[in-house]
């Protein structure tokens, strides 16, 4: 086990490691063995009031600090990010159970939305008109909301905290971050790292905990707005409690990802990213490809997308010859193996069963082996529903105009991508689907920092969605002032006495 995890987590509050008070605890395993890493507190709402009234002193300091120097902390957590990246990722791989490869890469797209936010000073710069009417200018500056919170998903316990703090941070803002409870080793360290860089006492916060700590986050009045990854569900109890209590809510949520396949593909890259985006990362992510759909000719490529995928092989994550790790817990594992039964009994055809699967020397491990299932159709529970484990679905179509139907009448908009040789095909596609990230020949199309992460439908509740402009926007006002000067004032400040107070 890693030696810079500690037995218990503490609290960052008021710029202080502190140790909670809580009486309830949580154990953090790791899923590939299922040893006890460290355990967490379910912060106490003495402890969470305490962090949003630090929140609230920093930010009046926070907010008036110049641009460069809020830019300068961020380009040193920059560099301190990419110095620490291995150490960093080999504690995540403790806690998430991913490939070293796939943690290096948790970090590296948190670390890019780092570098975004160090361009603050220019993503701040208002509008201006001269002359809206005689002598009289308008112009806007964006202004910092206040003190913010995340709520964050198990599955990038790195980059979706780092959409989230830094930006906001930049912005002006102070912020509570709550991470996942199954994997809250990481976003301590990040913690850790940004206080190295020389962010001062307050301006960012850790709390641990589940949902009634989330809730008291909800419920408080002095929390401005709220960032949150996750499930459908509760990012629907995020978004109508958080706006209820007329906060600026972002509520990015669950996915089923469709990749349109046509008989004109490069049928050994389709093939190839069809199985690594699928089944990656034990299909843990929301822009992982869970739905293949095969339109007229492709669908005869189904026994060799099979044989590709029978290749591919979990374990641990030292081992280098491992495609992906474990699911995150039991209860993540018996889950999926409660869809691949469904899925059999539904009637669609079992090509691959994963279910049986096991790692030598990790008999503990929550492992689920590549499974995958042709003929699937639009009402059976492993099409509708979201599995997040390493199940592909085959769905057969006749024509592209089936396959937009089909994406299109799904009630997730996440991501989607199509694999063809047609500029007229992926034209049509990009143009018709109701989904808010499009890759052509691209099987997971997640913007760089520059651009937004921009989940439409019952993949996303709000209006502003994550870094890029879009995340400028969310965590700041729009102030506009219009000013006159006088032509009469002039003479009288030419000659004015030059008194000295
Ligand atoms: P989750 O919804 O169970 O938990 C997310 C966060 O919400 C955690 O911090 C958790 O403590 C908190 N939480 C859980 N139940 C709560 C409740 N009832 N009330 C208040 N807070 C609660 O999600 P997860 O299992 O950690 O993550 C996987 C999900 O996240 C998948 O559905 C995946 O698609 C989604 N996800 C979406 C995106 C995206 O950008 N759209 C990105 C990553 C993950």
């Amino acid at each position: 086990m890693d030696k810079s995890i500690p037995t218990q987590l503490p609290l960052y509050i008021d710029g202080q490691w502190i140790q909670s008070d809580s009486k309830e605890w949580l154990d953090v395993t790791n899923p590939a063995t299922g040893e006890t890493l460290t355990r967490a507190p379910y912060t106490t709402p003495e402890e969470l009031r305490n962090a949003v009234i630090s929140a609230k002193k920093a930010f009046s300091e926070w907010k008036n600090t110049p641009i460069p120097t809020r830019a300068r902390i961020m380009l040193k957590y920059q560099a301190l990010l990419k110095e620490h990246q291995e150490p960093l990722a080999r504690i995540l791989c403790e806690e998430t159970g991913k490939t070293f490869e796939d943690a290096k890469g948790d970090i590296w797209r948190g670390i890019e939305v780092v570098e975004h936010a160090a361009n603050i000073a220019t993503l701040m710069m208002g509008e201006t008109v001269e002359n809206v009417a005689s002598a009289i200018d308008c112009y806007s500056y964006l202004q910092p909301i206040g003190v913010c919170a995340g709520i964050t998903p198990f599955n990038f316990p790195a980059m979706i905290p780092l959409w989230m703090f830094p930006m906001a941070i930049a912005c002006g803002n102070t912020f509570i971050l709550k991470p996942s409870e199954q994997d809250p080793i990481t976003p301590c360290k990040l913690a850790e790292l940004f206080e190295e860089a020389g962010a001062p006492k307050g301006i960012l916060q850790v709390v641990h905990g589940g949902r009634n700590q989330v809730d008291l986050l909800l419920e408080d009045p002095d929390i401005k707005a709220i960032s949150f990854v996750g499930s459908v569900p509760v990012g629907r109890h995020i978004y109508q409690t958080g706006t209820q209590y007329l906060k600026r809510v972002q509520a990015f949520a669950g996915a089923k990802n469709h990749m349109v396949v046509m008989p004109d593909a490069n049928k050994n890259a389709a093939i190839n990213n069809i199985i690594g985006s699928s089944v990656g990362a034990a299909g843990q992510r929301c822009m992982a490809i869970s739905v293949a759909v095969l339109v007229g000719e492709a669908q005869q490529w189904t026994p060799e997308i099979r044989d590709v995928m029978a290749k591919v092989k979990p374990g641990h994550w030292k081992n280098q010859d491992s495609d992906y790790g474990p699911l995150i817990s039991p209860a993540a594992r018996e889950r999926v193996l409660g869809y691949i039964e469904k899925g059999k009994s539904e009637g669609a055809d079992c090509l691959l069963d994963g279910s049986k699967f096991s790692v030598t020397d990790f008999p503990n491990g929550n492992w689920v082996g590549p499974t995958l299932f042709a003929n699937v159709t639009a009402d059976m529970s492993i099409y509708t529903d979201e599995i997040f484990g390493p199940v592909l679905c085959l769905v057969n179509v006749d024509s592209l105009d089936d396959a937009i139907q089909l994406v299109n009448t799904s009630p997730y908009g996440n991501g989607t991508s199509i694999f063809t040789a047609s500029g007229a095909v992926a034209r049509k596609y990009q143009h018709e689907i109701l989904v808010g990230q499009v890759g052509i020949n691209i099987p997971i199309p997640v913007p760089l920092p520059f651009f937004s992460f921009t989940g439409w439908r019952a993949s996303f509740y709000g209006d502003q969605h994550a870094y890029g402009k879009q995340a400028v926007r969310f965590y700041t006002e729009t102030k506009t002032v219009t000013a006159r000067w006088f032509d009469s004032d002039i003479e009288h400040a030419e000659h004015a006495n030059m008194t000295i107070h």
